[in-house]
């Protein structure tokens, strides 16, 4: 390579690697990875996990600078899912495997997307970030323990990702001990028969009715029967299961209940094997039944994540509302509003081990993968949301949210109730108000074809970018983000104020655009059968702790928040 490299840096028996992505223009200068702008950062980060950047062997997956630092520029292709490297990065890489088996740490921190990929076969660094994963033997045909998180440039940009940065680093440091993946040993009952169901379903029954027979920690100061109402959730008596349900065209596809955070069962109800379930009309009814004792067991308190969204289908399709004492998503929200909650982003967070799995489910195909999958999948959501929960009631008194978090869960059943009721909708105003909507529309059209002799669809992207940019020959506006020609409204408003003959055009624009969103969003949402709007309300939404609301799980209903005011 006829390029300056840079040679990396640190102990050669150093535990800990870290692999960045290639030199910028003050580590050329240098000859030494991260000693720049990112490599501050980096330091800083290291120090507040408790990591000694001398202690680390540090290096990146290229040792040359690319053209305008773009790493892309080393790629003959590179998209979202698709990578093939250019002579660059594959002479990087073979370098990149001598030092791990000269290294031979016991835990690799791939910085960023590059590093991953790399270091992995795997791309998109928001998910895999903090997952502990095998490395690719395509690479290095020995395994290595690789653990990604974001790269120190990003966190630059993105500052809101430094604490997951440093949390990722301080697992990294723990993981740096022992140079084994030590995932957990769950035990999950899949494809179970008729007796596994009903004997596990009795088990955990038997269990709630004594709760003697399940250790449970009671915390300090309370005794039993003085535990304050208020914190009902708290309650050490509760026998704790999560549930979580997978669901396939709006009905339950299977149900997952967890009663540890290693023990689970997944109650399959569809089967692509069997058309008509999975059991026969009787055992389902049976088992049903069953899970309805236990759901409604006094004694027993239901976890979820994101619970209104199963509960939903179980006050749909079964007519009751399981005793839902602990919502994960609603906990983390109350802790730290405005930071991602996701099952994912929250086992990461909160789990002893964590790998991110969401794209088993995600990417679930019926046609393609057997029906286990999906099952296991529902296993591990629901033992994860276990252990989440367990998590969250150390950090909640420690946090001193207990009143804030009572507060958001006693509105869980209101929040339930409203979106099983939904409102009534008067049909005849709503179809007057879709006519007169439409004929606003009509007439706005009606004047752009008398202004410019011919119609303009204003929805088009390239019918519009014909007449403003080719007809009119106005200078281009770009979208901040992508780069693209745009005539979004911020864009119509900057072109009037250089052309302000356009205004009346652009009003008009604008005021189709919004009457479209007025009339297909908001005054044509679905209604359910019953001539209700249903919507789907979240405590956990929005920063603030206002509702958001959308369309629900079945379909029907929108956003009700932003229905604009206009006149
Ligand atoms: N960014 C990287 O990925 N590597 C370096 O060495 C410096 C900045």
């Amino acid at each position: 390579m006829n390029l300056p490299q840079i040679k990396p840096v640190g102990p050669r028996d150093a535990k800990i690697m870290i692999v960045g992505e290639a030199p910028g223009q003050n580590e050329v200068y240098r000859g030494e990875p991260f000693v720049g702008a990112s490599g501050q950062e980096l330091d800083k980060m290291l120090h507040e996990a408790g990591i000694l950047r001398s202690e680390c062997f540090i290096t990146n997956v290229c040792p040359w600078q690319p053209p305008r630092n773009d790493i892309k520029k080393f790629f003959l292709k590179h998209t979202a899912y698709a990578r093939i490297p250019g002579p660059e990065i594959e002479e990087g890489m073979k370098l990149l495997s001598q030092q791990i088996d000269e290294v031979k740490p016991n835990i690799i921190i791939a910085l960023g997307d590059t590093a991953l990929w790399a270091l992995t076969g795997e791309t998109g660094i928001t998910n895999w970030r903090g997952s502990t994963l095998e490395s690719d033997q395509n690479l290095n045909p020995d395994n290595y323990k690789v653990l990604p998180t974001f790269h120190p440039a990003a966190v630059l940009r993105k500052w809101d990702w430094r604490f997951i940065t440093v949390h990722d680093l301080k697992r990294a440091k723990k993981e740096s001990e022992f140079p084994e993946i030590r995932r957990p040993d769950y035990n999950f009952l899949i494809r179970p028969n008729f007796q596994t169901v009903m004997e596990t379903l009795n088990d955990l029954i038997s269990r709630a009715n004594n709760p003697a027979k399940h250790p449970i920690e009671r915390p300090e100061n309370v005794s039993p029967g003085k535990f304050p109402i208020h914190q009902w959730w708290r309650d050490p008596q509760k026998f704790r299961v999560s549930v979580d349900i997978e669901t396939r065209r709006g009905h339950i596809a299977c149900i997952g209940i967890a009663w540890s955070s290693l023990d689970a069962l997944c109650i399959p109800l569809m089967c692509k094997e069997n058309l008509e379930g999975y059991w026969s009309k009787e055992e389902e009814w049976e088992i049903i039944l069953k899970v309805k004792e236990l759901l409604l067991h006094p004694n027993v308190g239901v976890i979820g994540q994101n619970f209104l969204y199963d509960a939903q289908y179980f006050a749909k399709f079964y007519g009751y509302i399981p005793n839902v004492i602990d919502d994960t998503m609603i906990k983390h929200h109350v802790c730290w509003s405005g930071v991602s909650k996701g099952l994912d982003f929250l086992s990461s967070l909160y789990c002893d081990f964590h790998e991110y799995w969401k794209n088993e489910g995600k990417e679930f195909d019926i046609a393609h993968h057997s029906e286990d999958r999906l099952w296991v999948y529902n296993c591990k959501d629901a033992v994860i949301t276990y252990e989440v929960n367990e998590r969250l009631n150390e950090l909640i008194p420690q946090l001193q949210l207990e009143g804030p978090y009572t507060f958001q869960m006693r509105q869980f059943r209101p929040i339930l109730k409203m979106m099983l009721r939904g409102v009534r909708i008067d049909q005849t105003t709503k179809n007057k108000l879709a006519l007169e909507l439409f004929d606003a529309i009509a007439s706005r059209e009606q004047w752009i074809i008398d202004v410019l002799g011919q119609p303009l669809n204003v929805k088009s992207p390239k019918q519009m970018k014909e007449l403003f940019y080719e007809e009119f020959g106005m200078s281009i506006i770009k979208n901040r983000k992508t780069g693209a020609p745009t005539l979004n409204a911020e864009a119509l408003q900057k072109l009037v104020t250089k052309e302000p003959l356009l205004k009346p055009l652009a009003d008009v624009i604008e005021e189709i655009r919004s009457l479209g969103v007025f009339l297909n969003t908001f005054v044509k949402a679905s209604i359910d059968r019953d001539g209700r709007m249903r919507c789907s309300y979240s405590i956990a939404g929005p920063e603030t702790f206002r509702y958001a609301s959308s369309k629900d799980a079945f379909g029907f209903g929108t956003n009700l928040q932003n229905i604009p005011k206009g006149n």
